[in-house]
C-alpha cells in the first residue's frame, strides 16, 4: 500500500520522453483530444485508468473527442418546448394513431 503522495506538480518542459525518469512510476498514456473548433487538449492518463472518450476542451470548453476528424458535436440543447410544439407533436401522434388504426382495419377486412 503506497501512501498517497498526492499529485506533484508536473514539471513543465520535461519533454515527451519522461518514462525513464522513474522506473516505478505508473505508465502513462498520452491522449489527445480535439474539439469541434480544432483545439488540441493533451492529457496523460495512468496506464490503468480508463481513458474517457470525450473530454472538455481546455481552451473553449466544448466537448473534445479522440478522433480528430470526428470531434463530438455539441448536441443542440432543446430543453424548452413551446406550447405550440407540444400541440404539433401531439397532433402528429394522433394522426399516426389514426393511420395505424386505418391500416389495421384494412388488414382485418382483407384477411
Ligand atoms: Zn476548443
Amino acid at each position: 500500500m503506497a501512501r498517497s503522495s498526492g499529485v506533484r506538480g508536473s514539471r513543465v518542459g520535461s519533454g515527451p520522453m519522461g518514462e525513464s525518469e522513474r522506473g516505478n512510476a505508473a505508465a502513462r498514456v498520452a491522449v489527445t483530444y480535439w474539439c469541434e473548433v480544432g483545439h488540441v487538449t493533451q492529457l496523460r492518463f495512468a496506464d490503468t485508468a480508463e481513458v474517457p472518450e470525450v473530454w472538455e476542451c481546455s481552451i473553449c470548453g466544448l466537448p473534445a473527442g479522440r478522433d480528430q476528424d470526428n470531434p463530438p458535436v455539441q448536441a443542440p440543447v432543446a430543453p424548452y418546448k413551446t406550447h405550440l410544439q407540444y400541440v404539433r407533436e401531439r397532433r402528429s401522434e394522433a394522426e399516426a394513431e389514426i393511420l395505424l388504426a386505418e391500416a389495421l382495419a384494412r388488414l382485418r377486412s382483407t384477411a
